[in-house]
């Protein structure tokens, strides 16, 4: 079995044609206008709001203002709960809003927050549930809207993963009061740096985009405590060169998602996770579950594995958010109320997956991922 010469990545970020950055630069060059909604800016949004039909979408210089601005707009405060399954960053921007995040456990086969379990949460001081569309797996949205409708909560989707996901023909950021998207450049589109929040509710435009520049309404009035979230020139330019490159890349994932799962399919204490019928998966992510006692081996035994030959896989999402130090002591960080994400946490592999990568490299993956059973 052959090591890889050069480390094969979780993910490559899709790089436009340099003349193509150019050709923009050379616009921003000309108007000398760096940031501040210019042209590279507006057309940004206006594509994007086309690509992934959003009634309103805002930039964002990253998804992490972002996510701390919707929660800002939607005045939220108290505990919200959410899901301990996700990046630091979804229960970090609780944390800095001053919220208590409230950890739920997760559904066992989606690893999104398991809604049979929100219930028991809620209490006094609830004022929303913060879901997560993990790898682009949508979350139960009717059943979460549902809870929210009669308990009077707001609902925010953390939906980095799920760039052009739909559900029954429905995109993604349709459910829910505001959902977040990063467009770093780990993400299947991104901007270099950057984000974008998209809502249904027309009112809270002014209100937001107020709150990502830093609260100024006009050159003599500042009516509320902003943040500076504004995405600029540079990085709207490189989203208007990326976004035409999605679909093509999307395909070649996709190709790649089958030919691993040709070859992983019937092998004992090995699943696939897979996005649920009705989804269109936005092949952000390719994650398998090993089982250890049925595979006789555990994950990490596998991830140690194929470090040695120089794939990059990643824990995704090990260790649990409500393991860190800073969350740990939070009653709701109980191990006994989060086992399917502690066995979520154990077991999940995300597998390399960009659309560079050959038949020859999948399959010596997965020979490195199998070499222990042989
Ligand atoms: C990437 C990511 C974020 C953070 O987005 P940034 O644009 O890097 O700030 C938040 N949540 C999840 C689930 C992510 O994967």
């Amino acid at each position: 079995m052959k090591q890889f010469d050069s480390p094969i990545m979780v993910t490559r970020p899709l790089m436009p044609k340099l003349d193509h950055y150019k050709a923009n630069l050379e616009e921003i060059w000309e108007s000398q206008w760096l940031s501040n909604g210019g042209a590279q800016h507006v057309g940004l949004e206006k594509a994007l709001k086309d690509y992934i039909i959003a009634p309103n979408l805002s930039l964002f210089n990253n998804g992490t203002i972002a996510l701390m601005t919707a929660i800002q707009s939607l005045r939220l405060q108290g505990e919200v709960i959410t899901t301990p399954f996700t990046f630091p960053a979804t229960t970090h921007v609780l944390a800095w809003n001053d919220i208590t995040p409230v950890f739920c456990d997760i559904d066992p086969v989606r690893l999104t927050i398991d809604p049979t379990k929100i219930e028991r949460h809620i209490t006094a001081k609830t004022t929303a549930i913060l879901g997560v569309h993990v790898y682009g797996i949508p979350c139960h949205v009717e059943e979460i809207q549902n809870i929210a409708d009669r308990h009077g909560l707001k609902v925010i989707y953390d939906a980095a993963h799920a760039f052009t996901t739909t559900l029954n023909g429905v995109p993604i950021a349709d459910f829910g009061d505001i959902s977040m998207f990063s467009f770093h450049p780990t993400k299947l589109f991104h901007t270099g740096e950057g984000g974008a929040l998209v809502y249904n509710d027309t009112n809270l435009k002014q209100r937001i985009e107020y709150l990502k520049n830093f609260g100024i309404k006009s050159e003599e009035e500042v009516i509320l405590p902003g943040i500076n979230g504004k995405m600029g020139e540079l990085q709207a330019a490189m989203g208007l060169n990326v976004l035409p490159l999605v679909r093509s890349e999307q395909a070649k994932r996709s190709k790649i998602r089958s030919l691993y799962s040709e070859l992983l399919s019937d092998i004992e204490g090995i699943t696939i996770l897979k996005v649920p019928e009705g989804t269109t998966n936005s092949e952000q992510y390719f994650c398998i579950r090993v089982h250890q006692h049925s595979f006789g081996e555990s994950r990490d035994d596998v991830y140690g594995r194929l470090r040695l030959y120089n794939v990059m896989a990643r824990k995704y999402f090990y260790p649990l958010i409500s393991d860190y130090p800073c969350y740990s002591s939070l009653s709701s960080a109980r191990s006994e109320n989060l086992q399917e994400a502690k066995s979520a946490a154990a077991e999940v592999l995300c597998l390399p997956l960009y659309g560079a990568l050959v038949y020859s490299d999948i399959s010596q993956i997965v020979e490195i991922i199998l070499s222990k059973k042989k």
